[in-house]
């Protein structure tokens, strides 16, 4: 089973893993105007493919095989 974790610190919302992940398992979460990724699959839906991972060039995600 893998996990994803995104650092909303080091998250810019630029959406680069959105577009790469093959399950559509990120969203963009706005609260109070601050815009942030987050996995919004079950954890399940994540095939530890780590491209979310390879992509996000602020190293905000981590991809964890557990
Ligand atoms: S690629 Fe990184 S910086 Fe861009 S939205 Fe995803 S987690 Fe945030
Ligand atoms: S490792 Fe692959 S399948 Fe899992 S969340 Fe990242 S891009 Fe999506």
């Amino acid at each position: 089973m893998f996990v994803v974790i995104v650092d909303i610190e080091k998250c810019r919302a630029c959406g680069e893993c959105i577009r790469v992940c093959p399950n559509q398992a990120f969203a963009i979460a706005d609260e109070d105007g601050r815009r942030y990724a987050f996995f919004q699959g079950d954890p399940g839906d994540c095939i530890g493919c780590y491209s979310c991972e390879a992509s996000c060039e602020d190293g905000a995600i981590w991809v964890l095989d557990l």
